[in-house]
């Protein structure tokens, strides 16, 4: 087989073999096929597209090329969850704990972040102690005694998906649905989960702009999972605006801590419970969603999801005085209000504005290799279709960078308010499986 004639088949349209696909990974990996090549058959894609039967042998193919992680001697299911990143998406701290009080294992392997999008990682390392990296036998035990775990990516998991993935980053070839579902589902399936919900952000904060391309690409990604018999879900949430009322890390533990005591605000709340309810029928912990939903609101009214996540912040070598008492949290020096200048109702938040802003205040990175302020961030003190008087706070500021009022001012233009009511929108739009 020679990967020129698969380059050429691609290129005038015609539909790969199983033998073609997995000759292309495995030579890519290895790295007998070169960039090069490599680069022409994804640019061949970005025009051609996959057919469903092509998507689910590459994510098959990619899925193999490394280690997957063996959950089997876990008792109970084994949940996962994955969000396509947004601003202010803390939702793995409030689900885990929900889900794992209710009995669902969720043995999760989560990012960090970078540019205007936050990554679970950099919020649990604001608890101080904190470990996101824990043996491979640890990591087990703790998913099967306390209900959850969550850490970095471990071992040399689908290193496919990293070649390829870095080498689309430089050649244009990120935006293609079969070749972004490919890459996330293969990471998703090798971390060995037997139920994966999927949240797929739609907005100016997220990945896929729109809702007609998140549902393109959830509905390929629920596909792939049908044909590769893993239980596969999606739901389309929105990313118009920033999650909840927290953007930045030590800020947004303090949501999510507040949130398990009943006290969250309400899109994230919502989020929590439509997905985790989602998640308990898929563990089969509970025969309808709308029955796991009485009992993850049953959990949180009991305090045994608040305590779940100080069991798990404990299990993981963090602080738990800072989940109990969350004033502890350190704090920035700067902590300034940015007001509104007119009166009327909040029409758009610009989210990318806002998470970029966030970074600029110090809770994000550019590169890989910046350090993160743990204490910095917004709140948010209105969010769209609030009513608004001039002179009223929109948000607060926390930071100790030194040209904060430029960013300031750049956060006040990110609120956009209209003299006409505004209807609040949803946080789920639909639900995919
Ligand atoms: N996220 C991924 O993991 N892969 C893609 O291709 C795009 C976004």
């Amino acid at each position: 087989m020679r990967m020129v004639d698969i380059i050429t088949k691609k290129r005038d349209g015609k539909e790969l073999s199983e033998e073609e696909i997995r000759f292309f990974v495995k030579g890519y990996t290895d790295g007998s096929i070169p960039d090069y090549q490599a680069s022409a058959f994804t640019m061949a894609i970005i025009f051609k597209g996959m057919t469903k039967s092509e998507i689910v042998t590459l994510t098959d193919a990619m899925e193999h090329s490394g280690d997957v992680v063996d959950l089997s001697s876990i008792k109970g299911v084994k949940v996962d969850k994955h969000s396509t990143g947004g601003v202010g998406d803390k939702t793995s701290l409030v689900l885990g704990p929900l889900v794992a009080s209710c009995g669902a294992k969720l043995a999760k392997m989560s990012g960090r972040g970078l540019g205007h999008t936050g990554g679970t990682l950099d919020k649990m390392e604001s608890i101080p102690g904190m470990s996101i990296a824990i043996s491979g036998d640890r990591f087990l035990k703790q998913v099967q005694d306390v209900g959850m775990a969550i850490v970095g990516q471990t071992g040399d998991l689908v290193p496919a998906d990293k070649k390829l993935y870095a080498l689309r980053d430089v050649t244009g070839t990120v935006e293609s649905i079969p070749l972004i579902a490919s890459s996330i589902m293969s990471k998703k399936l090798a971390s060995g989960s037997e139920t994966i919900l999927l949240d797929v952000k739609f907005g100016s904060g997220a990945f896929m702009k729109n809702i007609d391309d998140a549902r393109t690409l959830a509905k390929t990604m629920v596909s792939i999972g049908d044909g590769l018999k893993r239980d596969t879900r999606a739901i389309l949430t929105d990313m118009e605006q920033p999650l909840g009322l927290a953007v930045g890390n030590a800020l947004e533990v303090k949501e999510a801590i507040a949130t398990l005591k009943g006290h969250g605000p309400k899109d994230l709340v919502e989020l929590c419970l439509t997905a985790g309810s989602i998640m308990l029928e898929q563990a089969k912990i509970c025969k309808t969603q709308e029955e796991g939903r009485i009992l993850l609101e049953k959990k949180i009214a009991n305090g045994e999801a608040f305590e779940k996540l100080c069991q798990f912040v404990e299990a993981q070598g963090g602080d738990v005085s800072y989940i109990r008492n969350p004033e502890k949290f350190v704090i920035s020096k700067i902590i300034k209000d940015v007001m509104s200048k007119e009166d009327g109702h909040i029409s758009k938040i610009d989210c990318l504005e806002i998470g970029e802003s966030a970074m600029r205040l110090g809770a994000g990175r550019a590169t890989m290799q910046d350090k993160i302020d743990m204490s910095a961030g917004i709140i948010l003190n209105k969010k769209v279709g609030d009513a608004v008087k001039k002179g009223e706070k929109l948000c607060t500021i926390y930071t100790n960078v030194a040209n904060y009022e430029e960013v300031m001012e750049d956060i006040r233009k990110s609120f956009k308010i209209s003299k006409v009511e505004i209807k609040v929108p949803p946080i789920v739009h639909e639900y995919i499986r």
